[in-house]
């Protein structure tokens, strides 16, 4: 009898084990460090999409990683469902170009756009730079591999004619080490792609006396006109401690992919939850604040847009 009853017991244990198992389906989202805004980009996205798992029986989670490369490399693998990626390198991934050259990624797919991302560089003021030409003979945080930064910061090198042997030193930190490094004075400047403000470079203006750096020129000039995933960016003044005057640069778009492989019932759910609840999306962190559907689904895209994406738009009449 006490026999039978632990049998039962346990058939009925692995049932509600197996109908759990068919009723939530959890997807991850690729995101960046923790003191940049990708990890709030994803954390919002999954904030949203949980608070209707009851209907749809989808659950998010979207943890701290390297960055846009590893983002768009874990997607490729099928280790990651959907992530933030800069709009240069969700071009040059669907496209098998840069440093995707012979590493295609054509089951790529666009979700949407986010907040725009300045290439931005913060000096101590100590270190005598006003201009990104002093980075040279300089101890620069370059970015951590895996990170859009990293790879981008090659791009501006390669535009400039100059190498990572031209700084005394080069790091690759990841961002919640960045700021920590430059106050200890183990580096005179970092790079960082990223939406302002966030934490990493509120961290390091409020604990160092430091200045963002201006990068314009001709070689960056012909970045923008040659390349549709760059555009002119500034940075306002005031935003940071010690940094009241407006900062010129370059910059990209925070963009939201994933892959052919992923169902369009999910991407849809995703994309629901988001525009559903798209004022609320935009109260979670002060980039998103001037957020725009119709940018977000018209710019930063080079891959084509997911199917499930592209049915909640047409649905709302925003794309034919
Ligand atoms: N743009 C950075 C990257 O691609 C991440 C910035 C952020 O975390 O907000 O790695």
């Amino acid at each position: 009898m006490k026999m039978l009853k632990a049998a039962s017991l346990t058939a009925v244990v692995a049932l509600s084990a197996q109908m759990a198992t068919a009723q939530e389906q959890f997807i991850t989202i690729g995101t960046g460090g923790q003191t940049g805004v990708y990890y709030v980009v994803g954390q919002s996205i999954c904030r949203l999409v949980n608070r209707g798992t009851a209907d749809h029986n989808l659950r998010c989670t979207a943890p701290s990683t390297g960055g846009s490369i590893a983002n768009i490399n874990a997607i490729k693998a099928g280790d990651m469902d959907m992530g933030v990626a800069q709009s240069d390198w969700q071009f040059h991934a669907y496209n098998g170009t840069s440093e995707y050259e012979g590493d295609k990624f054509d089951k790529l797919r666009a979700v949407f756009s986010v907040h725009g991302e300045p290439f931005t560089v913060l000096a101590r003021a100590d270190a005598g730079i006003t201009d990104f030409a002093d980075l040279k003979g300089k101890r620069v945080n370059v970015g951590n591999p895996g990170s859009g930064q990293r790879a981008t910061m090659d791009v501006v090198l390669n535009a400039l004619g100059w190498s990572i042997d031209d700084f005394a030193m080069a790091s690759e930190l990841q961002p919640s080490e960045q700021a920590a490094a430059l106050g200890d004075n183990k580096v005179d400047a970092i790079v960082y792609t990223v939406g302002h403000p966030n934490g990493s470079i509120q961290e390091a203006t409020s604990t160092v006396d430091s200045r963002l750096v201006n990068l314009t020129g001709p070689e960056i000039e012909a970045l923008i006109a040659d390349n549709p995933y760059y555009a002119k960016a500034t940075i306002p003044g005031g935003m940071y401690a010690g940094n009241d005057n407006e900062t010129t640069t370059f910059g990209v778009k925070a963009t939201f992919v994933t892959s052919a492989d992923v169902d369009d019932e999910v991407v849809y759910t995703v994309v629901k939850a988001v525009f559903d609840n798209f004022d609320r999306f935009k109260g979670l962190h002060p980039a998103f604040a001037n957020l725009t559907e119709e940018e977000m689904i018209a710019n930063g895209n080079s891959a084509p847009l997911h199917p499930g994406a592209e049915k909640y738009y047409r649905e709302r009449g925003w794309i034919q």
